[in-house]
């Protein structure tokens, strides 16, 4: 059977799954999404991926036509219908169709989809080996124009950077704000280690804080969250590409990438240019929590 797409409360065969081309989040890429994984039956951090979701819309004054409560259970059918125990979700509320005008009052009830399917990660290799990234010339969007921190479907700001990361022969690019700091990568926060960081001489975990211009990452939260349970130390701490070049560790964090090491960066060897020890403990102890936390359902 063909993968079967929620649009608007019902279910179509994936070749039928259709949008119309005055849908404003097409003409526009005015719109919201989020992209969520399942892990053997249980929906990982859905609570927090719907609030964001409804976040974004807010900003945008687009009024998602569903309660979180009717969201969640479309995605656990759509699940549900596809067979899909671990699943990649991506949840899309657009404007819906309008006129070929941008006035958004035109668009008289948002288009909400939701597609589960297998996930396509980095190869496992590259967990192992870490990744090779570059710092792209395209900066990250200035808060004060398109907040990074709306999940939206206008994506060229990142798009952009993973076509200059691509030509560079990078899979992810590193994307600095507008004053030269680290902001975070296409599609992932970025976190980095210094093994004798704290006064005591402990490893210390520094990420950029979300105000320099990040999206607030959903898995972000929850290695900050496991770093407390380790009494590992952190800090959300402006970051320079000079910081990362001499950090002992750095790894970027996403939904589809989870925890991924970093080993090299513009050139630089990051530390011994080898995935380190302490990535490896927050990659395994965000792999327990994926196992025993979130929504459950059966088939
Ligand atoms: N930054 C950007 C730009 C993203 O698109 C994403 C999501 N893919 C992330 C960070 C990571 O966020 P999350 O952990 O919530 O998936």
């Amino acid at each position: 059977m063909s993968l079967q797409i929620y649009i608007d409360g019902k279910w179509y065969p994936k070749e039928e799954a259709k949008i119309s081309v005055f849908d404003h989040g097409l003409l526009y890429g005015d719109g919201v999404f989020e992209g969520i994984r399942s892990y053997g039956g249980l929906v990982f951090k859905l609570q927090e991926h719907l609030d964001r979701l409804w976040e974004s819309a807010h900003t945008l004054m687009l009024e998602i036509p569903m309660t979180k409560k009717e969201m969640e259970k479309a995605i656990i059918e759509t699940l549900r219908i596809n067979q899909l125990l671990d699943a990649y979700i991506r949840a899309v509320v657009t404007r819906g169709v309008g006129d070929l005008g941008l006035d958004p009052a035109k668009c008289k009830k948002a288009t909400c989809f939701i597609i589960t399917d297998k996930i396509t990660l980095y190869p496992e290799s590259l967990y192992k080996k870490g990744l090779s990234i570059v710092t792209v010339p395209t900066v990250r969007n200035l808060p004060e124009a398109i907040n990074p921190s709306i999940k939206s479907l206008n994506y060229l700001n990142n798009i952009l950077a993973k076509i200059e990361a691509k030509n560079s022969g990078c899979v992810e690019a590193l994307m600095l704000n507008h004053q030269g700091y680290v902001a975070e990568c296409t599609g992932d926060n970025v976190f980095m280690i210094r093994k004798n960081g704290t006064a005591d001489g402990k490893p210390l975990l520094l990420t950029p804080p979300i105000y320099l211009g990040a999206l607030k990452g959903i898995t972000r939260q929850a290695i900050v969250e496991i770093a407390a349970a380790k009494k590992l130390a952190f800090q959300e701490r402006i970051l320079t590409r000079h910081d990362l070049f001499n950090a002992d560790e750095v790894f970027l964090t996403g939904t589809a990438a989870e925890v991924i090491p970093v080993v090299k960066i513009d050139g630089r060897k990051i530390g011994d240019g080898k995935p380190g020890p302490v990535t490896g403990s927050l990659l395994a102890a965000f792999h327990q929590l994926t196992k025993k936390s979130g929504v459950r359902y059966s088939l």
